[in-house]
């Protein structure tokens, strides 16, 4: 092919030698230049160039002229307008008298070579569709264009049901428009996620600039109401050309809904800026078909890039997480596990998706709460690390545990509990001597009333902090595992002894304490006076947390893997807002804080115990009506003796 030789119309010297040195002759453009408009007009007699470069009208200037040369001519020849300053009416001017584009100076290379391939290739278009159009005159001709039609819009289909990627269906149902209705260009315009907003999603032949204004389609009041009303819209073919937008002036257009179960999901357009190619009623109906048929499968593969986005943002959120993941399915086979889960239980294969949780996940405790036997809880792996977990089932799913890495904390306390302890017990022995000699003073000599008072009031006060620090220290021996020491324990008799030494502080208050013993409760293998303590301890809240005149009902049945012990009253109860926190160490519920006295450890001790049971407690509580603590200790199993060894 011989390379299409390029007019440029400029006065000035320079800009002229820019535009062909960086831009035409790098691009293999034969370039032909003129001074003035009536040079170019002698040289395009002459020898008519494919595409003219030349200045934008204004008072005396050449654009307009040769634009209206070039009408009268009748020739086909493309004309980009080069403008100083952005003057709209000029503009319409020149556009109105055919120019295919309008460049604002400085140009920029690039810009400009863009400009002139985008012009070049619709002119090429155009004879092509002149030359097709000659073709189809026969009757033999029409029949074999519709046949390519019929073979395209097939080959569409067969296209669209092998592709989900959105950008690929859109870019060959535009071209397919573009072809069927002989249109010099085209958009198709989505809506964007749940707004009212309509996106430019693919276009062809429209000017850069252009697409940039209209990506927001609110640009387009004229596809707005096509989207809004469902409804085509026609120009086709007028004079002068119209304004659809503040951007584009066109010849003729077509505005069709891309319509799918009643939905209307966008829209697709086309239009002519240049005068005599009117868009019929034929080529609505076309198009509208085409639209129909494709809508469906438009809307598919918009939602599937939808949720590929989701699925990706999702997948990154879980891989940035500084927790652990991991699921399972109902199966308990992986779904999912993210790099901080992998690293923290040291999974090396790379895809561990459908494979069994035992052949994944050596540590017994993390295998637990996928399974479902745990629900919260603390773990320790291996390195010592300590991981809080959290699983939630999820119905037809499986189970997701959350890992949290709470080694630093746990180091914390520990320093802490350490050091509560050590203080604790340096501060025993003042107490004690601080009691013994506060009682000696009565004895060496007499007191007044007055003074009596006062020492009743130490004596009281240093039996507080007494308690307070024997509490601590419990507290520490529990946790620290101090207390292993374990014997069949008759847990009746237990209850029993608790709920009697409670009677008297009941009475006091007029409560009504009683205990309902399931008969035959067996036994537990346990340290019975910590056992006691704990129900002491939640006997004692339930009398003093229950106004006077208060029901406490202590019950104990088993099944045949538990035991379950209910404590409950007819008390204050516990605000919502403090339930998740009553059993932490110092914490007293924001109900009772200035009515009654209290360490806040009591519960704490009481956790700790169950806990050292391997047992379980929680609560149920309704403020002013009461509360309810529930706590479970599994049963004891006498080890069957192996059968083997009997002989
Ligand atoms: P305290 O020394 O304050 O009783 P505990 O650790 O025994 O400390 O209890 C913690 C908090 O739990 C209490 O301060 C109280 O707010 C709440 N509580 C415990 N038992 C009961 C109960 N039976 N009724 C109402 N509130 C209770």
């Amino acid at each position: 092919m011989t390379a299409e030789r390029v007019l440029v119309v400029e006065a000035a010297l320079e800009t002229c030698e820019f535009i062909v040195q960086r831009v035409l002759l790098p691009q293999g453009y034969t370039p032909l230049t003129a001074q003035t408009g009536a040079e170019a007009m002698d040289l395009i007699r002459r020898s008519p160039p494919h595409l003219i470069l030349a200045p934008a009208p204004s008072p005396n200037a050449s654009g307009s002229a040769l634009a209206d040369f070039l009408r009268q001519e009748d020739l086909d020849i493309p004309l980009i307008l080069l403008a100083d300053k952005w003057q709209p009416t000029l503009m319409r001017e020149a556009l109105r008298a055919g120019a295919a584009d309008c460049l604002l100076h400085p140009l920029e290379a690039q810009t400009l070579g863009e400009a002139i391939g985008c012009a070049l290739e619709q002119r090429r278009l155009r004879r092509w569709r002149a030359h097709q159009r000659a073709q189809q005159t026969t009757p033999q001709a029409a029949k074999e264009v519709r046949l390519q039609e019929i073979e395209r819009l097939a080959r569409l289909g067969r296209e669209m049901t092998a592709s989900v990627d959105v950008e690929h269906i859109l870019a060959a149902v535009l071209e397919l428009a573009i072809n069927l209705t002989e249109a010099e260009e085209g958009a198709i315009l989505l809506q964007e996620g749940r707004t009212q907003a309509l996106w430019t999603r693919a276009v062809k032949h429209y000017e850069d600039a252009l697409v940039q204004i209209c990506r927001r389609s609110s640009a387009d009041p004229l596809a707005m109401e096509v989207f809004s009303t469902g409804r085509p819209a026609r120009m086709e073919s007028v004079a002068e050309p119209q304004p659809v937008s503040a951007h584009a002036l066109v010849n003729s257009y077509l505005y069709v809904p891309l319509q799918s179960h009643a939905h209307v999901l966008g829209v697709l357009q086309v239009d002519n800026r240049l005068p005599g190619r009117p868009i019929t009623v034929d080529q609505q109906r076309v198009l509208q078909a085409l639209a129909d048929f494709v809508a469906p499968a438009i809307e598919n593969a918009w939602l599937y890039a939808r949720t590929e986005i989701e699925r990706a943002q999702f997948e990154t959120i879980l891989k940035e997480m500084v927790d652990g993941v991991v699921a399972v399915d109902c199966d308990h086979r992986l779904l999912l596990m993210n790099p901080p889960a992998r690293a923290a239980l040291q999974v090396k294969i790379p895809d561990v998706t459908g494979m069994p949780l035992t052949e994944i996940i050596e540590n017994a405790e993390m295998r637990a709460f996928l399974r479902g036997e745990s629900q919260r809880g603390e773990f320790k792996l291996e390195d010592g690390r300590v991981f809080n977990a959290h699983g939630t089932s999820i119905a037809n799913v499986g189970r997701v545990v959350v890992m949290q890495d709470i080694t630093t904390l746990k180091e914390l306390d520990r320093i802490k509990s350490d050091f509560v302890n050590s203080v604790s017990h340096d501060l025993r022995s003042p107490l004690t001597a601080i009691l013994g000699y506060v009682e000696l003073i009565a004895r060496v000599g007499p007191v007044s009333d007055q003074q009596a008072e006062f020492i009743r009031r130490i004596v009281f006060s240093v039996q507080s902090i007494t308690s307070l620090i024997a509490d601590l220290l419990d507290l520490g021996r529990i946790e620290a595992g101090f207390d292993t020491q374990k014997e069949l324990t008759h847990l009746a008799t237990v209850i029993k002894f608790a709920v009697e030494d409670a009677q008297a502080q009941a009475e006091i208050k007029r409560q009504v304490l009683s205990a309902q013993i399931a008969p035959g409760l067996p036994n537990v293998l346990a340290n019975p006076s910590r056992l006691r303590q704990m129900l002491a301890n939640l006997i004692g809240n339930a009398i003093k947390y229950t106004p006077a005149g208060g029901v406490i009902k202590v019950s104990a049945t088993a099944d045949t893997e538990t035991i379950v012990i209910t404590i409950a009253d007819t008390g204050l109860g516990i605000p919502p807002t403090d339930l998740p926190y009553i059993f932490d160490k110092f914490y007293r519920a924001s109900n009772i804080r200035d009515r009654h006295e209290g360490t806040g450890l009591g519960l704490s001790i009481v956790k700790s115990i169950v806990e050292n049971h391997g047992g379980r407690i929680w609560v149920d509580s309704r403020p002013e009506e009461g509360t309810k603590f529930t706590v479970i200790l599994p049963l004891y199993r006498e080890a069957t003796p192996d059968p083997a060894s009997k002989s």
